[in-house]
């Protein structure tokens, strides 16, 4: 028997039917292939988990009828689709669980604040209780628990992957697979104490990679809502197609830029040992959905071939451009370390001869441009450099597909059609790999902008 690792996100653990399924879905796969089960925070749970530490920080005592409802529907859940006999100790398990989760909000309650490593407890809750939920239903199944095998350390406040300590202890814990296994997603625990750490929001998915990678599975599956990989959002694209095929740096390349699908460190770790992702629909099994492979047969080199759309809001633009802007000594380095240690993430960084575009999430903008304002203060004083520019209240949107030599006519291809839409795009950047093309608008715009190329590119 091979190995497959199924993941199941939060919309195919949020309610009874989408767990019955989930159930339906792992038991016939088990028929022909061993198999390990990654799954999300019942739906919602995380973000309800958090805004409850928000409302017990604000001393909101209303934060305690929410701890008693998250505990009820997982009670709820278990009268539901648990076999009898199985019902009590589980029920003892979740409340054990909350009373824990209690704590750590009582004790946010009292210190009006919440550390990293709290907030890391708190939203442990989620997948801790979805697991052991979901092991109880299907027959045979071993539970396993993530934060044995999966490490990070704390760099820049976030949690990073220790990945050869990681793939030791999966395979120490793995020395002998069971039939079927369930592991909780998202959930890992600091290398150096153990203190219970997380792969950041969306990162079920990759703990399913890193499980599928390190153990040689011979398909990673991503179970979600929506009938696989698509050509947009289907949430803002009505008329987004399924992509049946796609290679792993499409895929990479539309995650990266904001296609919510799959949680982008996802594709290195299965690109690497060359193992297929699908994308599947829990709630539409029958649907061929996404395969992701490294390469999809080849079109004709001349043609332009278009995969997908992508977007991202709530973006700022900062800009860094002067007179002698090359004279400032060290500039790329010093921009993208300045903000690395300070824990800013750069989406990405468009340069040209006389101006470097740094493109940033509008709640980290403020921050970027304090941060830079200090590092280049001597450049802004001598005149080098103009101050700081930042414009916030953006969006991008990325097409993807195979571009390489043709992204001078691609671009006025694009900015004609937007033109006639009304659309002035405020930037262009082409991808590093030269297979995407970002546009950045104003977030008004980008409805237009995404509905228009769509129609005009997929
Ligand atoms: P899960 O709970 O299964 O992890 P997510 O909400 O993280 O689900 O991801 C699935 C959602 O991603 C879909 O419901 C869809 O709205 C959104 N999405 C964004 N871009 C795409 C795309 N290109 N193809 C499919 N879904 C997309
Ligand atoms: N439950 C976590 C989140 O909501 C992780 C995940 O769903 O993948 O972000
Ligand atoms: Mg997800």
């Amino acid at each position: 028997m091979s190995l497959k690792v199924l993941k199941f996100g939060g919309t195919s653990v949020g309610t009874v039917e989408s767990i019955s399924l989930l159930k339906g879905i792992v038991e016939h796969e088990a028929q022909t292939d061993d198999i390990i089960v990654v799954v999300s925070a019942l739906g919602g749970l995380t973000d309800r988990l958090i805004a409850t530490a928000d409302m017990a920080k604000g001393r909101d005592e209303a934060y305690l009828a929410e701890v008693t409802a998250m505990q009820k529907r997982h009670h709820d859940m278990i009268d539901a689709i648990v076999a009898p006999h199985r019902q009590e100790s589980l029920k003892q398990y979740i409340d054990a669980q909350f009373a824990d989760l209690s704590d750590l909000y009582s004790t946010i309650y009292n210190e009006q604040r919440a550390s990293l490593e709290t907030m890391a407890a708190v939203v442990s809750f989620g997948e801790l209780l979805s697991s052991n939920l979901t092991a109880n239903i299907i027959e045979g199944a071993v539970w396993k628990d993530s934060r044995e095998f999966i490490k990070t350390e704390t760099r820049h406040s976030r949690f990073t992957i220790c990945e050869d300590l990681t793939a030791q202890l999966l395979h120490d814990a793995f020395l002998s697979v069971p039939h079927i296994t369930v592991c909780p997603g998202f959930i890992s625990s600091d290398c150096h104490d153990g203190h219970v750490t997380n792969l950041g929001r969306g990162g079920s998915d990759f703990t399913a990679a890193i499980l599928a990678a390190e153990l040689g599975a011979e398909a990673l599956e991503i179970w979600t809502d929506v009938d696989g990989f698509m050509t947009a959002d289907p949430r803002i694209i009505a008329e987004a197609h399924t992509i049946v095929d796609m290679s792993y740096s499409d895929a990479m390349e539309l995650c990266n830029y904001g296609a919510k699908v799959i949680y982008p460190p996802t594709l290195y770790p299965v690109c690497q040992k060359k193992i297929p992702i699908y994308v599947k629909n829990t709630f539409h099994a029958s649907h061929c959905g996404t395969r992701i492979v490294n390469k999809i047969a080849a079109l004709p080199s001349s043609r332009l071939s278009f995969c997908g759309l992508s977007s991202m809001k709530e973006i700022s633009v900062l800009s860094i451009k002067g007179p002698e802007m090359q004279g400032v000594y060290g500039l790329h380095r010093r921009i993208a370390s300045c903000l690395l240690e300070k824990g800013v993430e750069i989406l990405f960084m468009d340069s040209s001869d006389d101006s470097i575009s740094l493109i940033v999430r509008d709640a980290a903008c403020a921050d970027a441009v304090g941060y830079l304002h200090d590092e280049f203060q001597n450049a802004v004083r001598n005149g080098r450099l103009h101050p700081i520019g930042a414009r916030s209240g953006l969006a991008t949107v990325t097409l993807v597909g195979s571009i390489a030599d043709s992204y001078d006519i691609l671009r006025e291809r694009i900015s004609a059609v937007l033109a006639r839409a009304e659309v002035n795009p405020i930037l262009y950047h082409l991808g590093s790999e030269h297979n995407s093309i970002t546009l950045v608008v104003e977030k008004p715009q980008v409805q237009t902008a995404l509905n228009v190329l769509h129609r005009e590119f997929l």
